[in-house]
């Protein structure tokens, strides 16, 4: 009999999200299984409102930024009552398993499902890419380049006006979005939270290079170090020279994604059809070296990404 497979998008938002949902519901159709979209990530599993995807219901998504599933934080699901009505929603509808698209709270809620029996495999999706057993989530190489497009007007600002900025991106717990599109957008500085903060550092660089002409001053900083603000105020009060300050926000969660991101979803959405129809469960579908790797979800929430220290050194010495 033929499988019958739902599909959820959940946490935050992340592009490259929609390609995924798309892989899915085309490798699922093309291995002969139905295809379930289930609205607002646990939510819908906790109202039951679930939706067939046809092929034709993906069409024209590849490319679009956020996911046509919608997503949502869902408190509910943490409580007993929360995901025994969700279980019980997935056994009326009977569905064979699920694919989970989202970050590592998600696939603590996939835990929750394994342990009342309900199949599941993750796929992870997050701007942040601070999940383990994947070279890079879904929708962080979008972010870092939006981010980027970004500093690199914002240096066009400051060189006119020979201007120190504090540039804000996100990354409440990990800096690799500051990290990358630091580097790549020539930041004098980066603030990363796996990088003890030493302001007085950032001062003196900052003075050495207004000293040697430099015409702007660019400090990257990862939201989860300090306020934006607060930074500049100190580096003032430590300078003398003015900070601006810009703060992306959530222009770095939408867009259209990047090549890499749609390629990545593309190859991991199909990747976790396939593991759930071979009776593979409880794990997520990772890309290594361009190799699809799975991951249990125990480790994959356990352990910890450790950023490129080396980067972050270099990013010093290619900022002087
Ligand atoms: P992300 O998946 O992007 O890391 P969150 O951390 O917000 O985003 O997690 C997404 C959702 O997963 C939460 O809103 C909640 O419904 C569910 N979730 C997270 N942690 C748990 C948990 N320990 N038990 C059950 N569900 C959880």
């Amino acid at each position: 009999m033929s499988k019958k497979i739902g599909v959820l998008t959940s946490g935050g938002d992340a592009p490259g999200m929609n390609a995924a949902i798309r892989a899915v519901v085309r490798q699922g159709i093309w291995k002969g299984a139905q295809i379930i979209g289930v609205m607002r990530g646990y939510e819908g599993l906790i109202s039951g409102e679930f939706t067939e995807l046809g092929p034709s219901s993906v069409s024209g998504i590849i490319q679009r930024g956020g996911t046509i599933l919608l997503t949502a934080r869902c408190e509910e699901f943490k409580t007993e009552e929360g995901i025994e009505q969700a279980v019980s929603h997935i056994r009326e509808a009977q569905l064979d398993g699920l694919i989970l698209i989202g970050g590592d709270g998600t696939f603590r809620g996939g835990m929750e499902l394994e342990k009342r029996g309900v199949a599941t495999i993750g796929v992870p999706a997050s701007i942040d890419d601070d999940v383990w057993g994947t070279d890079h989530t879904i929708g962080f190489d979008t972010a870092v380049n939006t981010a980027l497009l970004a500093l690199d007007k914002i240096r066009d600002t400051a060189t006119s006006h020979e201007r120190a900025f504090v540039v804000e991106v996100m990354g409440r717990t990990a800096g690799y979005i500051a990290l990358m599109s630091g580097l790549a957008g020539g930041a004098e500085f980066i603030a990363i939270p796996e990088v003890p903060l030493k302001i007085e550092e950032i001062a003196q660089a900052l003075k050495r290079g207004f000293e040697r002409k430099k015409r702007h001053f660019i400090i990257v900083l990862a939201e989860g170090v300090m306020g934006a603000y607060q930074l500049a105020q100190e580096l003032y009060e430590r300078t003398g020279h003015e900070i601006k300050v810009s703060i992306l926000g959530h222009i770095q969660r939408g867009g259209n994604p990047s090549a890499y991101d749609r390629y990545l979803a593309s190859r991991l959405g199909a990747a976790a059809v396939e593991a759930i129809i071979s009776g593979k469960r409880g794990e997520m579908v990772g890309l290594k070296n361009e190799e699809i790797a799975l991951t249990p979800y125990a480790e994959a929430v356990s352990r910890r990404k450790e950023i490129n220290i080396s980067a972050y050194e270099l990013s010093k010495i290619l900022g002087l």
